[in-house]
């Protein structure tokens, strides 16, 4: 596949926008760079959109969504049915990309391509899902029934970390559903959502059903003020997140907006230690920490922090950091973090804990990988007795850091998680059915793992957090997915028969 991308003499590639089914070079000016994160290399500049072009973004997206919205539901299921079958075919070549510019270890990435097809493969099936309901004779002779209509232009946001899971939370269903998709992906590693639109092209998508718009703070602020955007789907940080759903509700669109989150990980005595430490390893460490459903800290019912911090120190050991991509020696466990500037962030947040009385038991601080000395790396780090007061605590870090709490009681360690900001994930393990149900009935979380560290919920139930972690109503996939990218009428209809027709009467409509 060839995404029309003019490399430059430096081989630095110019990184631009998709509009009416094509690559459109952007002529605004203004760009950002795009670094491979295994070796701190530009490797891209990617087009940051001015008004002009968020104006021509979003009005061939409304041209092509009346078209669209009007396709008979056969052939637009044939479309995604296309689609799911590219991409399970071709994606090696996504996840190669998404390696290339996020740092995640491949199988890392190909992981995040195959739950986003999860919801290609539930949006095969959207015409179950988006059918309406018939009531018949409500009164005499009138029937009632609801039909699912498209929202229109619909725009999707979403952050560096998934960037191609996140926007397949949405754009099937979207697409599906007869909408036409505007995406705004980050500016850090926006070349997969340019092979994405290819990729909607090939499957005979009409020009303009599915557009990306490359850009920052502009072009999201263009999409949450245009009168044709009718729907904001935002994934990212909280502060952010809350800025979203403020300025598109204040102008009139329905909004969906999932923010950042602190995970933690509840381990009550009875469970098997070997087999949580192995998971706190995957939850703590995998995709260098930055994960929306990482598991950020470990709650400790005591007695088992020692033994715990004992066994997790241990496989760090073994824990090989390295280039995503691999090298002769295979796929290492964990890549690099997205940029200088957030190892620089994360390295803060280990020096907060240090300077509140945390003791430090791994320190990545300062990590090298050998022949990638520029790399945005950083070593998986372990932290106990972090004080509950210490910003390294109750801030979102995404990174490789594991924070241990060492509690007394289950209630003590409910009380904690409960108190936090966030709602994303949490998880709990025991082999006590009684602690773990009163666990899940009380926590004040959206996603919850019983012995399972990261909860993601398969593309036939919704993903999303409580508190911090969503601001808005609606879900991600799922039946909030295809609630979100509907609308309903309520017809009542009736056939005028002079044997039941009852003359004039101006009292309010009452059922017979
Ligand atoms: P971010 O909030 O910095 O950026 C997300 C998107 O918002 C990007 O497309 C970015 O260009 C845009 N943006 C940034 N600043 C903006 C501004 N001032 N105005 C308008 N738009 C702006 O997030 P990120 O660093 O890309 O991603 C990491 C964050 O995303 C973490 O907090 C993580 O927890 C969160 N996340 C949450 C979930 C979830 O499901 N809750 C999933 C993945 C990631």
């Amino acid at each position: 596949m060839t995404i029309d991308t003019t490399a430059t003499v430096t081989g630095v590639q110019e990184i631009g926008h998709w509009i009416d089914g094509a690559p459109r070079p952007s002529t605004s000016g203004r760009t950002a760079d795009v670094f491979n994160p295994a070796t701190g290399a530009v490797i891209g500049r990617v087009a940051l959109a001015d008004e002009a072009e968020i104006a021509e973004a979003i009005a061939s997206a409304e041209r092509a969504q009346r078209a669209w919205g009007a396709t008979s539901i056969a052939k637009r299921q044939a479309v995604l049915f296309a689609f799911r079958e590219l991409l399970n075919a071709r994606k090696g070549e996504l996840a190669e990309i998404v390696t290339r510019e996020h740092g995640k270890v491949l199988s890392d990435a190909m992981g995040e391509i195959l739950r986003g097809q999860e919801v290609v493969e539930l949006a095969t099936g959207f015409p179950h899902l988006i059918k309406g309901a018939y009531s018949e004779n409500v009164s005499t002779g009138i029937d009632v029934y609801s039909i699912k209509q498209p929202l229109g232009v619909v725009g999707i946001v979403s952050p560096f970390n998934f960037p191609v899971m996140v926007p397949m939370w949405f754009f099937p269903i979207a697409i599906a559903a007869g909408n036409a998709v505007v995406l705004k992906p980050s500016e850090k590693d926006p070349s997969a959502a340019l092979w994405m639109a290819e990729l909607w092209r090939e499957a005979g998508l009409p020009d303009g059903v599915f557009t990306v718009l490359q850009g920052d703070k502009l072009a999201v602020d263009g999409l949450l003020t245009s009168p044709v955007v009718q729907s904001i789907s935002f994934v990212g940080s909280t502060p952010i997140a809350q800025y979203i759903y403020e300025t598109a509700s204040r102008h009139g669109k329905r909004v969906q907006a999932l923010g950042g989150a602190k995970n933690h990980m509840m381990v009550l005595p009875d469970a098997d230690l070997d087999l949580v430490a192995d998971q706190a390893i995957n939850a703590g460490y995998g995709a260098a920490g930055e994960r929306c459903m990482a598991i950020s800290v470990l709650i400790a019912v005591e007695p088992v922090a020692d033994r715990l911090i004992e066994k997790i120190t241990e496989r760090i050991s073994r824990l090989r950091v390295g280039n995503g991509a691999g090298d002769a020696d295979g796929e290492p466990d964990l890549g690099p973090l997205i940029s200088g500037a957030h190892r620089e962030k994360v390295s803060g947040y280990v020096d907060i804990a240090a300077a509140d009385g945390a003791r430090i038991v791994v320190d990545g601080r300062g990590f090298v990988v050998d022949g990638h000395e520029d790399g945005f790396f950083f070593g998986p780090t372990l932290i106990d007795e972090i004080p509950l007061t210490s910003r390294a605590y109750r801030e979102e870090i995404f990174g490789p850091v594991l924070s241990i709490v060492r509690v007394e009681t289950f209630q003590e360690g409910l009380d904690l998680i409960n108190s936090g900001e966030f709602g994303n994930g949490t998880a709990i393990f025991t082999n006590d059915g009684g602690a773990a149900r009163r666990f899940q009935t009380e926590v004040q979380v959206g996603m919850i793992g019983i012995n399972v560290p990261i909860p993601v919920p398969v593309a036939y139930h919704s993903f999303g957090g409580w508190k911090a972690s969503l601001f808005g109503d609606a879900k991600a996939y799922g039946v909030h997915g295809f609630e979100f990218f509907t609308r309903e009428k309520a017809v009542t209809s009736r056939w005028l028969d002079p044997a039941t027709h009852e003359g004039i009467n101006l009292g309010f409509p009452q059922n017979r």
